[in-house]
């Protein structure tokens, strides 16, 4: 199975990911993900991506479509399937994964909208914490028993420096104007599934299975 899932920043992509990929086998690619890592890695490409980010703006089109043609040539995609995360932002994006799945044999299933409200985003956005090793995510403002360790592996939690007020407002601003379009784009194509992620982790989880036939 080949799945997008998309929804504004906060709306729970990331936390439906983990559910989705334990649940299916699809391998996780999150572009993300892979900038967040190129970053922690100091590689040049981190360096670029960081200037971007830190503003939450796009990283360019050239760039991330660079990336994303890398990862879904390798072989491990055709053989297990994939969730891609954070990939297509613009129309530009969606129209070159269209080349890029074409040129590798590959085709999609559906694509998620993860659908939620923008003020309750920005309180979700504020409690994210990630875990440095397992990059699990939690939120300090819904789960007070958050503290500075990952209950999963241990691992130290840090806050994104790309989750404060200010760049929360950019990033939101960016998903309205470049990404929003890309959903007509799929929904023409009518692969587009709608599920309400303003609900509990698990009950939009369960929304997913039913869409998606389990
Ligand atoms: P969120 O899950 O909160 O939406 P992501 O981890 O997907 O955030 O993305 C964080 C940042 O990484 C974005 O604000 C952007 O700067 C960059 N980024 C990630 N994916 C893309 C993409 N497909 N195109 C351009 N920039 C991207
Ligand atoms: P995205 O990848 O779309 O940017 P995340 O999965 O990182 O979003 O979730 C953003 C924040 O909201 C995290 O702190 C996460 O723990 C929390 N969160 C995710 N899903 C839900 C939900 N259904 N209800 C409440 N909080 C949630
Ligand atoms: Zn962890």
């Amino acid at each position: 199975m080949n799945l997008l899932i998309m929804g504004r920043p906060g709306a729970g992509k990331g936390t439906q990911a983990e559910y989705i990929k334990e649940y299916y086998k699809v391998l996780h690619i999150s572009t993300g993900d892979m900038f967040r890592k190129a970053i922690a890695d100091g590689t040049k490409l981190g360096l670029e991506a960081k200037s971007y980010m830190d503003k939450g703006a796009l990283v360019p089109d050239s760039v991330t479509i660079g990336v994303v043609r890398e990862r879904l040539s390798c072989a491990d995609v055709k053989e297990q399937g994939f969730l891609l995360d954070g990939f297509p932002r613009t129309l530009e994006q969606a129209e070159a994964l269209t080349e890029i799945l074409k040129d590798n044999n590959l085709k999609l299933d559906a694509v998620l909208d993860v659908n939620v409200d923008v003020d309750v985003i920005t309180k979700r956005m504020v409690g994210r914490r990630v875990c440095k090793e397992c990059k699990k995510t939690y939120n300090i403002v819904f789960d007070k028993s958050i503290k500075d360790k990952c209950p999963s592996c241990g691992g130290d939690l840090y806050q994104r420096t790309d989750d404060n007020e200010e760049t929360v407002v950019n990033r939101l601003n960016v998903y309205e104007k470049q990404t929003a379009p890309v959903l007509n784009y799929y929904a023409k194509q009518n692969i587009l599934k709608t599920v309400n992620g303003d609900q509990s982790v698990d009950k939009v989880f369960s929304d997913i299975k039913s869409v998606l036939g389990e």
